[in-house]
């Protein structure tokens, strides 16, 4: 991983070390709120211009992303592209196009997002961009922490990956050392 990449997550607090309650209840030892990161306008180009070097896609047509995680980074992508920029919102527990936003029969899609832990948000933004009669060339993301569990049949790129481990209470090795916890999600984060 590229330190200069880490560092940027480190000093915004996008990416924190400690103990950690998630907000489904399972103990971690780190914690990713991308939101921080994207908070400021001129990190948030830089890490888009490097995460789009590392996916490197040809003719995109429009960035696809799901909100609110990928609404920013999908908008400064779209931005250093040069296209326009779209995002889904769940419903009903689905991922939908509102707002009259619209995929034409054969525009290249890009499909990216904040943080992929199983990938399932951005495999329905591929489906939708499919449903749309949509092409995929490909999907981006600034952090997997899936530990390489997410995986598409498209072109796919992270600019941090990390393997977080998650624990029940019970078995968390922290609780046993009786380190403080602290409970980001409460405060409304929310991603885990
Ligand atoms: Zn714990």
């Amino acid at each position: 991983m590229d330190n200069n990449i880490l560092d940027i997550f480190l000093e915004t607090g996008a990416y924190l070390e400690g103990h950690f309650v998630l907000t489904s209840g399972l103990h971690s030892s780190k914690y990713f709120q991308c939101a921080q990161l994207l908070q400021y306008p001129g990190h948030t180009e830089n890490v888009a211009q490097k995460l789009l070097e590392k996916l490197n896609p040809e003719d995109v047509d429009l960035v696809v992303s799901p909100a609110l995680g990928g609404i920013v980074i999908g908008y400064e992508i779209a931005r250093q592209l040069g296209v326009r920029s779209i995002f889904a919102e769940r419903k009903d527990s689905n991922l939908k196009l509102r707002r009259n936003f619209k995929i034409e029969k054969g525009e290249r899609c890009l499909v990216i997002e904040d943080v992929v832990t199983t990938g399932g948000s951005t495999q329905e933004v591929i489906d939708l961009v499919l449903e749309n009669e949509g092409i995929v060339v490909g999907a981006g993301v600034l952090v997997d922490r899936s530990g390489g569990r997410a995986d598409f049949p498209y072109p796919f790129a992270s600019l941090v990956q990390v393997d977080v481990k998650n624990w029940t209470p019970e078995e968390c090795p922290l609780c046993k050392d009786n380190i403080p916890f602290d409970k980001p999600g409460s405060r409304g984060s929310g991603k885990n």
